[in-house]
């Protein structure tokens, strides 16, 4: 009894916890199996190793700042048929981020678009990738506060080292030709580099009217699909999906 209170603060000092929560009770079973000690050992390192990956991804999903937790499996591909299901699922290997390729949802309120930008965010996770989600409209506002503390170049050089930067909702947000300049001066940076995720509901035709410039419009543009999955989603929007089942029930 000694040697186990003795082991369990050993283990605890060396922050082995999961070690510490299943070494007596393991040791139980394989007492009664006449198990392998070398199984024994395994078991509990590899039970130790899943709770330090537990840790990291959990670490990384609160530093990524998601709005809310969406997964793939969450997503009803049966409500939104404007997504090609099988392109989208193709690109949850996550190779687009090995290959600084970028994604973009393109589409009205409501179709999903967060959800898939955000699913994609947390399988990133998963796979231990730094990731940092924003809106467009917090973005614009860092980017002009870090101009104005003189530190613009070395925040835009922080933003594109993310593996996965993901930028929510361009477009509704007005931007100066100032705000502008620097988002392309991001995109620029992040270019062949690193991998944007970019919703937005206004397709490419009318982009120059949220960056007052079709010049740099254009070149932004130009950047952004080089290498890049477009998904233009239409449809109903989700949330009056519940307001449908009102009506069918005021119906009848
Ligand atoms: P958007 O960003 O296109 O405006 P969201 O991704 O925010 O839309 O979706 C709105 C809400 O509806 C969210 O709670 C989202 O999880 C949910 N949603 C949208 N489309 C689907 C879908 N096909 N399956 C499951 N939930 C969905
Ligand atoms: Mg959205």
């Amino acid at each position: 009894m000694e040697l186990h209170q003795l082991l369990k603060s050993q283990l605890a000092s060396l922050e082995l916890d999961a070690i510490n929560d299943n070494f007596a009770v393991k040791a139980a079973e394989y007492r009664k199996t006449n198990g392998d000690y070398v199984n024994y050992l395994s078991e509990l390192v590899a039970a130790q190793l899943t709770r330090k990956i537990e840790r990291s991804v959990a670490a990384r999903v609160a530093k990524a700042k998601f709005p809310s937790v969406k997964t793939v499996e969450g997503f009803d591909f049966t409500f939104t048929k404007s997504i090609n299901q099988k392109e989208f699922r193709a690109l949850c290997n996550l190779e687009f981020i090995a290959h600084a390729q970028n994604v973009i949802f393109v589409g009205p309120p409501g179709v999903g678009k967060t959800h898939l930008a955000t699913a994609m965010g947390y399988c990133a996770c998963e796979r231990q990738l730094r990731v940092l989600f924003t809106t467009a409209s917090e973005l614009i506002e860092q980017l002009n506060v870090a101009k104005l503390t003189h530190r613009l170049p070395a925040y835009i050089a922080t933003l594109a080292r993310y593996p996965l930067l993901i930028i929510d909702e361009l477009g509704y947000m007005p931007m100066t030709k100032d705000d502008a300049n620097m988002f392309f001066q991001l995109v620029t940076r992040k270019y062949e580099k690193t991998s944007v995720i970019i919703t937005t509901n206004k397709p490419f035709s009318e982009w120059g009217e949220i960056f007052k410039d079709e010049v740099v419009a254009a070149a932004i543009i130009d950047r952004l699909i080089h290498h890049a999955s477009v998904f233009k989603m239409t449809g109903r929007s989700y949330r009056m999906k519940a307001h449908d089942i009102d009506k069918k029930a005021d119906e009848k």
